[in-house]
C-alpha cells in the first residue's frame, strides 16, 4: 500500500468500552496498512486486555503502539479495577466515569510532548470531548470516530430539529420520521431516554459538550459503508463537514487467533469446543444469541430467553455476558438442568465469545441480537440475518435499520426501551413465545425467510468489497490520510 510521503503519527483514542475499543482498535490496523504510525491510547487495563494488537502488529511490520494512561477510577468513587464500562453496573457511575477519563486531558498532553513522530491528529469517539482542546493546543486536527450508522445519525438529526417526538404524550404513541426514503416507525417510548424526556442537568451538560464538541471537529469517521446506506450516508454529509465512511472495520480480522483475541479473552478450550460442535451442524441451522457487552437483563428476563431458545427447537448458542451471569441465573440453569435438556442442540457459553469468529461460521443461520452497531454491522458482513431485540439507547433505530431499510431480519416485538443499566431489575421485555415465534419466522423456509438469506448475502458481499483494495471505504481511508497531510499545512 502507498507510503506517504511524511511519517504520519494518528493517535487513536476511544471512550472505554468494549464497544469503542474493539472497533477503533480494527481500525488501527486498517490504518497502519498504509504505511502511518498508530498510537492507540488507553487505560493500563485495558491496554493489558489488548495487548494482542501490539504482538499481531509486530509479526504483520505494522507500527502500532498501544499506550497506557493513568484511569484516576478510585479518586471518584468507581470500583477497584474499574476501567471499561462493562464493569458498571448502575447509571448512576456513568457520570463519575465520564468525569474520571476527563482527567486523562493532562496525561495526554504531556505524552504528546515526548511523542516521536509528533502526532498528526487524534481520533477519539465522541463522549471524550476533550480531546478537541487537546487537539486545538497542539494545533492538530481532531477527527469524530463514530460508532453508530449515518441512518441513526441522520434520523437524530432530524428529531432534534423537528422535535416530533415532543409532542407525544405516551410511550405507546407512535409517528413516523419525516422526511426520509423509507417508513420508520417509533414508538416514542423507542427512543433513547435522552431524547424522550428531559435527562438530569449533569446528562444534559454531558449531551451539550458532545455536541459542542462535535461542530468543532475537523471530520468525522463512520463505522460504515457507502454501499450499505447511500441515502443516510448523502444526507448526512449535508449535516457535518467531511465525512468519511470506513468500514466494516471488523473485517480486518483474518486469521482465527486476531478473532478469539478481540475484546474480551475468550476462552481457547470454550471455542474450540464451540467449534468442533458448529462443524458437526448443518450449515445455516443454528441461532447464535449475543447482547453485546453492556446489556444489564433480569434474571425473569434471561430466563425467557432461555425457555424461547429451548422451544424453538432450533440449534443454538446463547452468551451470558459477565455481569448477567448472577447466582441465581447459575442456579435456574443448575436446578432445572437447563444444559442437559438442550444437550447436543444447545450451547450456553458464560462470559466472553469471539462473535465475528462465530458470526462467519457456515453452520450459523440467524444471530439473535440486542442491535448494538458493533453486532449488526458484523451480522451484516457475516451475511447472517438477525432476530432485532433492542433494549435501550439507539438499538432501536439499528432495528428499524434491519428490518424496514435493509429487509435482513424480523422484530422481536420490543416496544418500550429499558433505561441503559435496566434498574428495574424484574424488567421483562419480551416472553418465551415471542421468542420462539421470531425464531420461527426468521429460520422460515419459505420464500420470505429465502429473501431475506439472499439480500443479507448480498450485503455481505458488498461489505467486503468495501474494505478491499479499491473498494468505497479503502478509498475513503485513503482520502482521510490526504486530509490529515493536507490540514498540516492549513493549520
Ligand atoms: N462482543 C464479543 N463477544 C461477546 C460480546 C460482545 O466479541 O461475547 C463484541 C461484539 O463483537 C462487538 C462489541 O463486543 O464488537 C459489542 O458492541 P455493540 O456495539 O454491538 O454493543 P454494546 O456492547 O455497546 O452494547
Amino acid at each position: 500500500m502507498a507510503s506517504p510521503s511524511k511519517e504520519l503519527h494518528f493517535l487513536l483514542m476511544p471512550l472505554m468500552s468494549q464497544s469503542h475499543i474493539i472497533p477503533l482498535t480494527d481500525f488501527a490496523k486498517l490504518l497502519a496498512l498504509y504505511g502511518v504510525n498508530v498510537s492507540i491510547i488507553t487505560t493500563p487495563l485495558n491496554a493489558q486486555k489488548y495487548k494482542s494488537i501490539v504482538t499481531y502488529a509486530i509479526k504483520s511490520n505494522l507500527k502500532i503502539q498501544l499506550i497506557p494512561l493513568h484511569f484516576p477510577n478510585q479518586e471518584f468513587g468507581l470500583p477497584q479495577g474499574c476501567e471499561n464500562m462493562d464493569t458498571l453496573n448502575s447509571l448512576e457511575l456513568f457520570k463519575e466515569f465520564f468525569l474520571a477519563s476527563e482527567m486523562m486531558q493532562e496525561p495526554l498532553e504531556k505524552l504528546i510532548q515526548e511523542l516521536e513522530p509528533k502526532p498528526s491528529c487524534i481520533i477519539s469517539t465522541s463522549p471524550l470531548t476533550w480531546t478537541q482542546q487537546v487537539a486545538n493546543k497542539f494545533k492538530i486536527p481532531r477527527y469524530i470516530f463514530q460508532t453508530i450508522s449515518c441512518f441513526t445519525l441522520y434520523c437524530s438529526h432530524i428529531l432534534n430539529q423537528t422535535k416530533i417526538q415532543e409532542t407525544l404524550v405516551l410511550d405507546l404513541d407512535s409517528f413516523l420520521i419525516p422526511n426520509v426514503p423509507h417508513k420508520i416507525e417509533f414508538t416514542k417510548g423507542q427512543l433513547p431516554h435522552d431524547s424522550r424526556k428531559k435527562s438530569s442537568q449533569d446528562m444534559e451538560s454531558i449531551f451539550d459538550q458532545i455536541k459542542k464538541s462535535q461542530d468543532l471537529a475537523r471530520g468525522t469517521l463512520i463505522n460504515t459503508f457507502e454501499e450499505l446506506e447511500p441515502w443516510y450516508v448523502d444526507a448526512y454529509k449535508k449535516v457535518v463537514n467531511r465525512v468519511f465512511c470506513i468500514g466494516p472495520v471488523s473485517l480486518c480480522n483474518k486469521e482465527m487467533d486476531e478473532m478469539v483475541d478481540r475484546g474480551n479473552k475468550a476462552s481457547i478450550d470454550e471455542h474450540s469446543n464451540c467449534l468442533n460442535w458448529l462443524d458437526s451442524m448443518t450449515p445455516k441451522s443454528v441461532i447464535y444469541a449475543c447482547f453485546g457487552s453492556l446489556c444489564n437483563i433480569s434474571f425473569l428476563q434471561m430466563k425467557e430467553i432461555g425457555l424461547g431458545l429451548e422451544s424453538s427447537n432450533v440449534p443454538f448458542i446463547w452468551i451470558i455476558r459477565g455481569l448477567n451471569f448472577t447466582p441465581q441465573v447459575e442456579k435456574w440453569l443448575r436446578d432445572e438442568n437447563f444444559e442437559e435438556r438442550v444437550k447436543g442442540r444447545g450451547m450456553v457459553i458464560r462470559g466472553w465469545a469471539a462473535q465475528v469468529l462465530i458470526l462467519s461460521h457456515l453452520s450459523v443461520g440467524g444471530f439473535l441480537t440486542h442491535c448494538g452497531w458493533n453486532s449488526t454491522l458484523e451480522g451484516i458482513s457475516s451475511g447472517v440475518p438477525m432476530i432485532a431485540f433492542p433494549m435501550f439507547a439507539e438499538q432501536f433505530y439499528n432495528e428499524k435499520f434491519i428490518v424496514d431499510v435493509l429487509k435482513i431480519g424480523v422484530r422481536i416485538g420490543v416496544e418500550v426501551s429499558t433505561n441503559s443499566w435496566n434498574e428495574d431489575k424484574n424488567g421483562v421485555l419480551v416472553n418465551k413465545y415471542q421468542v420462539k415465534k421470531a425464531i420461527d419466522q426468521l429460520m422460515d423456509k419459505g420464500l420470505e425467510g429465502e429473501e431475506r438469506r439472499k439480500r443479507a448475502k448480498e450485503l455481505a458481499h458488498m461489505s467486503k468489497k468495501a474494505i478491499q483494495e479499491e473498494g468505497s471505504s479503502y478509498l475513503n481511508t485513503k482520502l482521510l490520510i490526504e486530509d490529515v497531510m493536507q490540514s498540516s499545512t492549513q493549520i
